[in-house]
């Protein structure tokens, strides 16, 4: 989902921003075509810029306009006389481009070295002059623009020079952030290009810089590039999904009804929120049909709602109101401001049904996070000035993640690290590029909640199907060797286990051990840095490989056994020989319930609750009961147990509880939230306990949560919304 988590701002399907834009360069066209009007003056070409910039930017001062003044007439000066394949003015094409990230919010370098990215590569101008003029800075980026131009324009990417790019740039997204303007601008004016270049270009386009505005990021500029790329690459599906968009705009606008539902319900929860529509894109429209195997889409498919607020607590105080006032989806509920993603995304995400049935995915978030979602990277500014403070960028980061997760900084988002790390390790370039592509491929990710003795210690993204070894290496680095174990939602887990979104982990490593990774290892992990750390230490330790070693890592196997050995016995036994016993899903007997049992088919004795409705139920009708009663050595966990609570109707309550159970370290497989009555609502919960003592404590747990007023064990059967 992550792919298509953040806003899919809608620039293709004729929304008035792209149309603005356009109009906009047309005027930029003109105006360049007259020149630089004065000395001293703002050119009529870049005062729109400059404009744009001082919105974004309200400390650029005279001198950061100055700059920009100097770097436009260089640039327009050394590029004249060139014409693009439309026959514009080449400046036209660099104005264009700083354009975008000063929308996005580029700070001054960044815009400074966009009007002059292609002024060294495609004019007299050399990087020494732009250095005289401009600042080391600046030549730096337009150096690197100049090298990653060269590659994505050779005839393949060769492994080693997109390595060595990746180092150049790595120093600096900024680089990566004109590239992806470039590469928007260029893909909004290929159509004059022939046929077979435009389909090579959107190829790359797809394969690497889309991806790369993905990790950086960069909504905006993705979403409008995806858009692209499919208009060139499948022109039919692009053209029937575009008059799918336009069919649904004639209709009646159902989401609008329910946006409108919403304001009023926030007006009077008295929240100041903006509620507005994002259309989807195109893609996001494709994607969302695929998703539903070809059926038809209703009107709510076509867009989702986003509320913007002003502070983070208000985005709980709005999931609040939706979730008393409308019927949530739960499993359509996500936490990204507590878990931010790793390209700094963050938001809260849900989908409400309103009393007709109609589903609406809403996304929250305050104006700060809606910078970063649209902008990513380019919205930090100067990585430079923050780097400076890097207890503010922590906060903003919330400082258990960064301070769990690894470093933050700014000019190096966590994946660009790890992937400047992994280059260093990689033994050959070609084990380097499939790395990356694989990595780029996995567009992805999952959220899995770390746990030290049941105290949650912060929270991991991992690619889709990442497993406990993935995790292990992602947490630990060369220190994965170490793990002998893990404890997936509190139960010990093989360490193959996939992880799933929302899972608790508990990774069990050994100091002492001098052991490392099995072979089979391999089979389990799907990250590169996992898979390149491992296959170098069985590479390093080959006598060892492959074989059994309960002398050098004697805890995984138990770690195996144990994970294995409490599904297959059971928890609870009868005097009756060689029944199977199981445990009644209607009840969820823990000990030391009360409990009793009955013959089902086949022989099995199913164990209830004493006063389970089911038992009440089944000595009526003239069952006997067989005695059953809990082993003394039952396994400490695995149980399961539906637990109501009632409560009065308040915002961040639904929050307030998953965190109170979470923090008891017990794992939640399903919710679901009845809407209010009276101003009452009842929430249900499946959970899993650690051990059955835990409970009573969850129980006090919960109780002792405000508004709450009481809480209970489930006596009917209940539904749970997910197996
Ligand atoms: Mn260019």
């Amino acid at each position: 989902m992550s792919a298509d988590n953040a806003v899919d701002a809608d620039r293709s399907a004729g929304a008035p921003r792209r149309g603005l834009r356009r109009i906009d360069l047309l005027r930029l066209g003109r105006a360049a075509l007259l020149g630089p009007s004065g000395r001293d003056r703002v050119p009529d070409a870049i005062e729109h810029l400059t404009k744009v910039h001082r919105a974004r930017h309200p400390e650029a001062g005279p001198e950061a306009i100055e700059t920009l003044r100097r770097a436009y007439v260089l640039a327009e000066s050394s590029h004249r006389g060139q014409m693009r394949k439309s026959g514009e003015p080449y400046i036209t094409h660099p104005l264009a481009v700083t354009l975008i990230l000063a929308e996005l919010g580029a700070e001054t370098t960044t815009l400074t070295a966009s009007l002059l990215h292609d002024t060294v590569e495609d004019t007299e101008v050399t990087l020494d002059q732009v250095r005289e003029e401009f600042g080391q800075e600046v030549s730096y980026l337009v150096d690197g623009v100049t090298k990653l131009e060269k590659v994505d324009y050779g005839a393949a990417a060769e492994p080693e020079t997109f390595r060595k790019m990746l180092v150049a740039t790595g120093n600096d997204v900024r680089v990566m952030s004109i590239k992806l303007a470039d590469r928007l601008h260029n893909m909004r004016t290929l159509g004059v290009m022939r046929p077979e270049k435009q389909v090579r270009i959107a190829k790359v386009t797809r394969d690497v810089l889309i991806p790369l505005a993905e990790r950086l990021g960069v909504q905006a500029l993705k979403t409008e590039l995806e858009d692209l790329v499919f208009a060139i690459l499948h022109p039919e599906e692009h053209a029937r999904t575009r008059a799918m968009i336009a069919a649904n705009a004639a209709g009646p606008d159902l989401l609008a009804a329910v946006a409108e539902d919403l304001r009023k319900v926030l007006r009077e929860a008295d929240i100041a929120a903006e509620v507005a529509i994002r259309p989807r894109h195109a893609v996001s429209v494709h994607r969302v049909l695929l998703k539903r195997g070809g059926a038809e889409l209703g009107s709510c498919d076509f867009g989702r709602l986003l509320v913007v607020v002003a502070e983070d607590a208000d985005c709980y105080a709005v999931l609040g109101e939706l979730h008393t006032c409308f019927t949530p989806v739960i499993a359509e509920f996500k936490d990204f401001i507590a878990a931010p993603k790793f390209n700094l995304y963050q938001s809260l995400h849900t989908a409400v049904a309103d009393e007709r049935g109609r589903i609406a995915e809403v996304l929250v978030r305050t104006r700060r996070m809606h910078r970063v979602a649209e902008a990513g990277v380019i919205a930090l500014g100067d990585p430079h000035a923050v780097e400076e403070t890097p207890q503010a960028a922590e906060a903003e980061l919330g400082a258990t993640a960064a301070e769990t997760w690894g470093r933050v900084d700014p000019t190096q988002p966590g994946w660009l690290a790890r992937l400047l790390e992994w280059q260093r390790d990689a033994p050959d370039p070609d084990t380097f590029w499939s790395a990356l592509r694989d990595d780029l491929a996995q567009d992805r990710e999952i959220t899995v909640f770390a746990t030290e003795s049941g105290e949650s210690i912060g929270t991991m993204r991992l690619a889709a199907g990442a497993s406990c070894v993935d995790a292990a290496y992602a947490v630990h680095g060369e220190a994965g060797h170490q793990c002998v174990g893990a404890r997936v939602n509190g139960r010990l887990a093989p360490l193959g286990t996939r992880l799933r979104d929302g899972d608790t982990l508990q990774l069990l490593m050994d100091d002492s051990a001098t052991s490392g990774p099995d072979a089979d290892w391999l089979e389990h992990a799907i990250t590169p840095a996992a898979r390149i750390a491992i296959t170098r230490w069985l590479t390093q330790n080959p006598a060892t490989a492959g074989e059994d070693k309960p002398a050098s890592a004697p805890a995984v196997r138990p770690a195996h056994a144990a994970g294995q050995a409490r599904a297959a016995e059971p928890v609870a036994v009868t005097d009756l020989p060689h029944a199977t016993v199981r445990l009644a899903r209607c009840c969820t007997p823990v000990p030391p319930d009360g409990v009793t049992g009955f013959v089902i088919r086949g022989g099995t004795v199913a164990v209830h609750r004493v006063e389970c409705p089911s038992t009440a139920r089944m000595v009526t009708a003239g069952r006997a009961p067989v005695p059953v009663r809990w082993r003394d050595d039952s396994p400490a966990n695995g149980f399961r147990a539906t637990v109501l609570a009632e409560a009065l109707s308040r915002p961040r309550l639904l929050a307030d509880l998953t965190e109170a159970i979470a923090a008891q370290g017990v794992g939640i497989v399903s919710a679901a939230v009845e809407p209010p009555q009276e101003h009452r609502v009842r929430h249900t919960y499946t959970v899993e306990l650690p051990d059955p003592q835990a409970l009573a404590v969850l129980m006090r747990a919960m109780r002792s949560v405000p508004g709450v007023y009481d809480v209970y064990r489930a006596r009917l059967a209940v539904t749970a919304a997910q197996p």
